[in-house]
């Protein structure tokens, strides 16, 4: 084991450390799971109903920051 690599908890394969996404909550300022796993554990979390919940959360902020965006153009634009 050398210290360029790490090991997924999740596949627990051994790779480059380049391969995993940062996470400044942990110490070594990694995440467990390899960027292969987190995108297939995102994918997984976004079917079930929690993820699906925060999925349209994020989608109806979205929207209202585009209304907002809108709005202000719009100001901008009346003299
Ligand atoms: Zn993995």
């Amino acid at each position: 084991m050398t210290a360029s690599h790490r090991q997924c908890s999740r596949c627990a394969r051994m790779a480059e450390k380049e391969a995993f996404s940062r996470d400044r909550t942990v110490r070594d300022g990694l995440q467990r799971n390899c960027k292969c796993c987190a995108r297939i554990l995102k994918r997984q979390y976004r079917s079930t109903p929690e993820g699906q919940m925060q999925e349209s959360t994020y989608n109806r902020t979205d929207r209202r920051k585009q209304m907002w965006r809108d709005q202000y153009r719009k100001r901008k634009e009346t003299p």
